[in-house]
């Protein structure tokens, strides 16, 4: 069977939630048995989003080869339970760079390099090269931006071209649109999206299905006069509701059809979806039997997507923990140790994020030392950790100036520093750990405890990393190093053994957490901050039909 590719189009405005759909439409063929994949076409010239900037564009999330990518690679790992790579998220940036590389070594033969056919063949060989590594039934590619973008065209020709040249009954086109209630008329619209499939049309590409995003559910009478004047069949009117989660619309594109449209468009054989696993996890998130509170300490927090896969790897937590986790976002630069108390009231678990640069760095350590004093349950993430470790260096070793040299390079005591062997690399142009590193977990420790193995694999993203040469001071005062790096002997994982739950941890656990296999560490510091929270009665039961009852 050849590779399908199925193209996903938004349309009217952005944000109507193009990843969630390619990754529902992802999880149904998945369940049925299909090996599927999902690629992210960004229109920005940024080569990748490693350098932007988080209020910009989310959290940059890493891919186990060590790619900074699209905040929705996040989303097909999770909903797919499968591990996406630099093949996955292709940029405007790095098709130009590529196309005038090659064109700087002559492989154009002296032609004029155009955006047609340069620009767009690349883009097709971007495209295909996941299809012909013979590992997928289907390629879903999620094509950013909105059509009409100027800056969308050159995706859309090259997908117009593809269709043509892998043969279209290889290929679907599915539009994501909008159908706003106008209240005062008390009616749905169809005209922006007819005026958008329209514009998608002129650029050469009919949709073959139409997802419509709708805060109303469409009516047989909206969806024929979709049909008609979008000229796509009845039963391809997808109407696309607010959910009660994301992990919901999988269900709900299945109740429409979705999937069965796509596999009679593209003759694909398979077998029954198998769902159960997925139904009984989001029973598990829509219908929890507590409530607890876990305070975010960063300074990205009035963007919530700048933490997105730890907001996600909490909600997994919260599942197999049987409460819902709602997180109290606090601002790192306005925490201090003198208003902590009182920011932290509620509050039965303490997570550290991760981040860049000294902002908001003395927030995050009083952060860590009252959860540290108080026994709340705490988890340091990256520059969490790094924090973690400063302020044990500090308050219970007594090295009162220890600090990162990303902070203050001139510090006596750089428990955080740039390893020699790292700078020799960062002389020759690297820069940071990227992607999936080996763990050494110690036995008897918290963290062999959660994983239940003694070698695990996590991703990174930092340049700093827990000084060798100072951390014997660490250990004499009690931190347990629960997790090394094998080949570096670099600290990955440290722990309070008498505290109930204190981890920090160099790596980002959430970036590995998926619907299916929720990420060990979470979990136990759910579990950890959900009995903290029955002890000192902050633990809020909830109705089991709580949820459902406002959702409807
Ligand atoms: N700024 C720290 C470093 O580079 C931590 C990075 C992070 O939290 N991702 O090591």
């Amino acid at each position: 069977m050849s590779t399908k590719y199925i193209f996903v189009t938004g349309g009217v405005t952005s944000s109507l939630g193009k990843g969630i759909i390619c990754a529902s439409l992802g999880r149904l063929l998945v369940a049925r048995g299909l090996k599927v994949t999902i690629q992210k076409l960004d229109p920005y010239i940024n080569v990748d989003p490693g350098t932007m900037n988080p209020y910009e564009h989310g959290e940059v999330y890493v891919t186990d080869d060590g790619a900074e990518t699209d905040l929705d690679l996040g989303h097909y790992e999770r909903f797919l339970d499968i591990k996406t790579s630099q093949s996955n998220n292709v940029t405007t940036g790095r098709i130009y760079y590529d196309v005038i590389t090659k064109e700087r070594q002559g492989a154009y033969l002296g032609k004029t390099v155009q955006v047609i056919p340069h620009i767009t063949d690349e883009i097709q060989s971007h495209v295909l090269k996941l299809g012909q590594s013979g590992d997928y039934d289907v390629v879903i590619i999620e094509i950013g931006g909105t059509v009409g973008d100027i800056e969308s065209l050159p995706y859309i020709e090259a997908v117009r071209q593809l269709r043509y040249n892998v043969g279209r009954h290889n290929t679907l086109s599915i539009h994501l649109t909008l159908v706003p209630y106008l209240a005062a008329a008390g009616e749905l619209k169809t005209k922006p999206t007819q005026h958008s499939v329209k514009t998608l049309s002129e650029s050469g590409l009919q949709p073959d299905i139409l997802v419509c995003r709708s805060e109303h559910p469409l009516d047989e009478t909206i969806r024929r006069k979709v049909a008609q004047f979008c000229n796509v069949e009845l039963e391809d009117v997808i109407e696309s509701l607010d959910a009660r989660s994301i992990y919901e619309v999988p269900l709900l594109m299945q109740k429409e059809g979705l999937d069965k449209r796509v596999i009679k468009k593209l003759k694909l054989k398979t077998e029954e979806p198998n769902l159960d696993n997925w139904i009984g996890f989001v029973e598990a998130v829509c219908n929890p039997s507590g409530q607890i509170e876990i305070a975010l300490v960063g300074k990205y927090v009035e963007h919530h997507d700048s933490y997105k896969s730890i907001v996600e790897a909490l909600i997994h937590a919260g599942a197999v923990n049987d409460c819902e986790v709602n997180i109290k976002w606090i601002q790192s630069d306005n925490l201090t140790r003198e208003n902590v108390k009182d920011e932290f009231k509620g509050v039965s678990g303490v997570l550290v994020a991760p981040g860049f640069g000294g902002r908001g760095i003395s927030g995050k350590l009083a952060a860590v030392e009252y959860a540290r004093l108080n026994n709340i349950p705490f988890f340091g993430i990256c520059l969490g950790m790094q924090c973690a470790v400063i302020e044990f260096a500090r308050d219970v070793c007594g090295w009162e100036d220890a600090n990162s040299t990303e902070f203050d390079e001139d510090t006596e005591h750089p428990i955080i520093d740039i390893m020699q062997d790292q700078k020799n690399i960062e002389n020759m142009g690297g820069t940071m750990r990227l992607g999936k590193y080996k763990c050494k977990v110690k036995a008897g420790t918290k963290a062999y405890e959660a994983y239940g193995s003694d070698l695990v694999e996590e991703r990174h993203r930092h340049r700093y990393e827990v000084n060798n040469n100072l951390r014997y001071k660490l250990t004499e005062n009690g931190m347990v190093l629960s997790g090394m790096n094998p080949e570096r002997d670099l600290v990955e994982i440290v722990e309070l053994p008498k505290h109930p739950w204190f981890v920090g941890v160099q790596f980002h656990p959430e970036l590995r957490s998926t619907v299916n296999n929720p990420q060990p560490l979470f979990v136990d510091f759910v579990k950890a901050s959900l009995k903290h929270s029955k002890s000192t009665d902050l633990y809020k039961p909830l109705k089991k039909d709580k949820v459902a009852a406002e959702g409807s």
